[in-house]
């Protein structure tokens, strides 16, 4: 049976080129980048340049990257690093759509004594700047908003949010990691002064991911150790995954605007044509939301049984329903937006990538009418 796969908001393939990057990084070149040998020396060059490969691609000076096991440590470590360092102030702002990896973050420094504003969002996933402003306060250090969301896509007004914090002179956390390499992220237009990217989200490896810091920027380390990465991230430097990283960086950045034209094509004709199924609706921003988004709410279906029908004939998707992500909520990011639970629970996100071609949307648009007629006949029953 043929397989399409639709759900690279939650991982994707490794690039060849990068698979055939990183594997010497096994093999001859094994050192450790902290050896004095020959062998430490070629790591530690081949981290140096992954390094400068990474900058570019942000705007940034090579001393402001710095190596992570991925997105969530990248989060945990720009949140917990700004607000340790900055003891004086005692209150942080961040949206309600947020990915685990910062909502969760933020609890726990509530649970020991920090204040946190949770931001709502409009019906289309956006944070309002008036809502920010109001927000703020002589005690706030840090503003954590992600630059777009990855469950409805919706890209959040950053450059406007780092603006006002500019303004206030409070440090601006971004989670990139499902922007990066799809829309541009240059750190400065940005006004951003912490970004977090995962290499698994991008065609990379997965267990490596990128913390940008801006110098001058105040933040604690979270690991101890060794001292590596300047002393912000001890623990031996995963060479072959960073080298993979840097590889998948700068293969987005050689093909982002074309592929991102290629998937809004792609996205788009998926949108208008689901949307002509009876009860549907997409969930998110129309235009302000990433290339390979699509989001849909179907009425009277329940999005995990959708998921499993979908596989049966080979389409592998999500839903932001109750079951699949093992909580027994539905997502917080479509409560957040308006949604009812029930309408929650009828939700689909397909999100495309490279290895998806006109054709794949054709199936999906073959079965999916079917496969919700199908649903909605037995929950009626
Ligand atoms: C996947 C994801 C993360 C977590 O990244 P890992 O590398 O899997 O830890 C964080 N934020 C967003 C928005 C994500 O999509």
């Amino acid at each position: 049976m043929k397989r399409i796969y639709m759900d690279h908001a939650a991982t994707t393939y490794v690039d060849r080129e990068v698979v055939q990057a990183m594997l010497p990084y096994f093999t001859e070149h094994f050192g450790n980048a902290s050896s004095l040998h020959s062998f430490g020396r070629e790591a530690k060059a081949a981290l140096e340049r992954s390094r400068g490969v990474v900058a570019k691609a942000l705007g940034a000076s090579p001393e402001e990257i710095y190596f992570t096991s991925g997105g969530t440590e990248s989060d945990n470590t720009a949140i917990k690093g700004v607000m340790y360092a900055n003891r004086n102030k005692n209150h942080l702002i961040t949206s309600s759509i947020e990915h685990h990896a910062v909502l969760e973050t933020c609890g726990y420094l509530q649970e020991r004594g920090i204040d946190v504003t949770l931001l709502p969002v409009d019906k289309q996933g956006l944070v309002s700047l008036n809502h920010l402003e109001d927000a703020i306060t002589e005690e706030t250090g840090l503003v954590t908003i992600m630059h777009a969301n990855n469950e409805i896509g919706t890209i959040e007004p950053l450059k406007e949010i780092g603006r006002i914090t500019r303004e206030n002179d409070i440090y601006l956390h971004t989670d990139a990691v499902q922007s990066f390499g799809k829309i541009p992220t240059n750190v400065d237009d940005l006004n951003v002064d912490l970004l977090s990217i995962s290499g698994h989200k991008i065609y990379g490896p997965k267990g490596v991911g990128v913390l940008y810091v801006r110098d001058g920027v105040e933040i604690e380390p979270l690991l101890l150790g060794g001292g590596h990465e300047r002393r912000m991230r001890s623990g031996t430097e995963n060479v072959a995954g960073i080298v993979g990283l840097a590889k998948a960086v700068e293969i987005s950045q050689r093909e982002m605007k074309k592929e991102s034209e290629r998937l809004i094509r792609l996205r788009d004709r998926l949108i208008e044509r689901v949307l002509e199924i009876d009860d549907s609706w997409l969930n998110g921003h129309p235009t302000q939301r990433l290339p390979n988004n699509a989001n849909f709410g179907f009425g009277r279906v329940e999005g995990e049984s959708l998921i499993l029908r979908l596989d049966a004939k080979g389409v592998a998707a999500s839903t932001g329903s109750a079951c699949s992500s093992g909580s027994g909520a539905p997502s917080h990011v479509l409560t957040s937006i308006g949604l009812t639970t029930e309408q929650a629970s009828g939700s689909l996100r397909l999100t495309l990538g490279k290895c998806n071609t006109e054709e794949d949307i054709d199936y999906v648009l073959g079965v999916l009418p079917e496969v919700v007629s199908d649903l909605r006949r037995i929950s009626a029953i």
